[in-house]
């Protein structure tokens, strides 16, 4: 498959940024560059702007039941072109081809989730303190959203803030990770193509931090949300709070495991192998930081070890590949930091640790021993393929050490005790928290942190609160 050069979707065309230029796209499992995306200017952002408001006055007025009939249709279209959308995601990002059919299944099934929630966006009656009066609060549609969404999910990031801002009524300006932008163009022109009217979605790509202070600044928009780092996402959070913008932040965590000792070990070790490696660890709610009770300890770190072992690293277009590149060469530098790290301060090497002796972004799946907790691997998010294991004693010192840091997204525990469940849900700092399964991230269950991850909800009927407002009508019957 040829891979396309990306353009900036404003407007309801695709067209060449104003100056023409464009930044290289690379396929991390090759280092070769594939293609281009196209740079915007100013005068592209004012243009997709205006296009914006067009739209949201036509979107907010189109009926909600309207609204979602697009949107199944656009669910349709991204099943239809499942394989299409999943080769170009897998040539921009890496993943194999499975991970990129499934997170295209997945985007449709989001799509169609917040269909459904269009619907549902309820306001209510108060009753009123006399019979001439009616009380009623409105839901109204937030605005123009600006969003801001990464390259590890290249269209699952997009859907969700997409979805659930169309689904409000709002029209959206999306800035797409320039890493991987031809999977989300895929995505962009689905919703074209479904009959969503020009105006209400433009996607655009460039300088991250000089679209994001154009766009946070505007008086047109009113909305932020972001997914990526925690330090992004306190630049971003303070600019908009400098001109009272609402926003939704989805950033960085650091996901804590918990495995006590009366576990199912080894489906334990399986389950968390699989999510720890999945997307190479590039995964927000990944777990990460692998707490594991000392009787059980070694069966633990041996069979997690065998999973990571038998993983095929390779091109994610090739079918047996069971895991792929990292994104960038900066992902493959911090591995070895950390790692590094971890062994000056008495850690052991278990398995992997190296990169692979070709060309492309790859790093071994690498599992650490008897990590100390002051090693940075333990302290900073590794988004990459390194698991830290270290065994706890108690498991009140154990849930301690997961809300040591300041961060809370994601958080995972295998026990068979219903006290001990009840103890660690209750008692981690934590967004969500997945006890003996890997449950997370359905377009229907909540999806936010705590902490310094942020805040707001990216699924569940919570998501779709943060593009709308409450407006309440008083009014006397004279
Ligand atoms: P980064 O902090 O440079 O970028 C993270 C994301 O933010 C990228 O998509 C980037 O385009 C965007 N970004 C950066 N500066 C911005 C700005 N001023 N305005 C708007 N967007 C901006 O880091 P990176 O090297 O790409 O990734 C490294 C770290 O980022 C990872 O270790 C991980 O902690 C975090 N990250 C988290 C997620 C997530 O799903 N929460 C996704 C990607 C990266």
């Amino acid at each position: 498959m040829n891979y396309p050069n990306t353009q900036l979707y404003i407007d309801g065309h695709w067209r060449a940024g104003s100056t023409g230029a464009t930044l290289p796209v690379t396929n991390p499992a090759t280092g070769v560059v594939i293609g281009t995306v196209s740079s915007a200017t100013t005068t592209d952002l004012e243009d997709a702007l205006s296009a914006a408001e067009r739209g949201f006055d036509i979107w907010r007025r189109t009926p909600a039941r309207e609204r979602a009939r697009i949107m199944y249709t656009v669910a349709g279209l991204l099943r239809e072109r499942i394989e299409a959308i999943a080769t170009l995601m897998t040539l921009e990002q890496g993943k194999p081809l499975t991970e990129s059919r499934l997170e295209t299944l997945v985007a449709a099934d989001v799509v169609e989730w917040f269909a459904g929630e269009a619907m549902r966006a309820y306001g209510r009656v108060i009753p009123p303190r006399s019979t001439f009066v009616s009380q009623n609060v409105l839901r109204e549609p937030v605005g123009v959203v600006a969003a801001f969404s990464p390259w590890n999910f290249p269209i699952n990031q997009l859907v969700r803030k997409i979805s659930a801002a169309l689904a409000a009524g709002c029209s959206i300006i999306a800035k797409g990770p320039e890493e991987t932008p031809a999977s989300p163009a895929a995505l962009v022109q689905a919703f074209a193509d479904g009959g969503v009217p020009p105006g209400v979605i433009a996607l655009v790509f460039g300088d991250p931090a000089q679209m994001s202070t154009h766009l946070i600044a505007h008086p047109v928009v009113r909305k932020i949300t972001f997914t990526g780092s925690t330090a992004v996402g306190k630049q971003l959070a303070a600019q908009a709070g400098a001109h009272m913008k609402r926003m939704t932040m989805e950033l960085g965590g650091h996901a804590p495991v918990l495995v006590c000792e009366d576990a199912d070990i080894s489906n334990a070790a399986r389950i968390l192998a699989a999510g720890k490696f999945r997307n190479a660890g590039q995964v927000c709610i990944s777990p990460t930081r692998f707490l594991v009770h000392e009787r059980v300890y070694a069966q633990f770190v041996e069979e997690f070890s065998v999973v990571a072992r038998a993983l095929r690293v390779g091109d994610g277009l090739d079918e047996t590949t069971g895991m792929g590149p990292l994104a960038n060469r900066r992902r493959v530098d911090a591995m070895e930091r950390l790692l590094a790290d971890a062994l000056a301060r008495g850690a052991r090497l278990v398995t992997g640790g190296t990169q692979i002796d070709r060309a492309g972004y790859f790093f071994t799946p690498t599992v650490i021993g008897e990590v100390p907790v002051e090693a940075q691997v333990m302290n900073e998010e590794p988004f990459g393929p390194i698991a830290p294991i270290l065994p706890f004693s108690d498991l009140d010192a154990a849930i301690k050490e997961a809300n040591r840091l300041p961060v809370g997204l994601a958080a995972y525990a295998f026990t068979r005790s219903l006290a001990s469940a009840h103890r660690i849900s209750n008692g981690l700092e934590s967004g969500m928290i997945s006890i003996n399964h890997a449950g997370l991230a359905l377009p229907e269950t909540p999806n936010g942190g705590l902490k310094e991850s942020g805040y707001g909800a990216e699924g569940g009927s919570e998501a779709i609160e943060s593009y709308l407002v409450t407006k309440f009508v008083t009014q006397m019957n004279v």
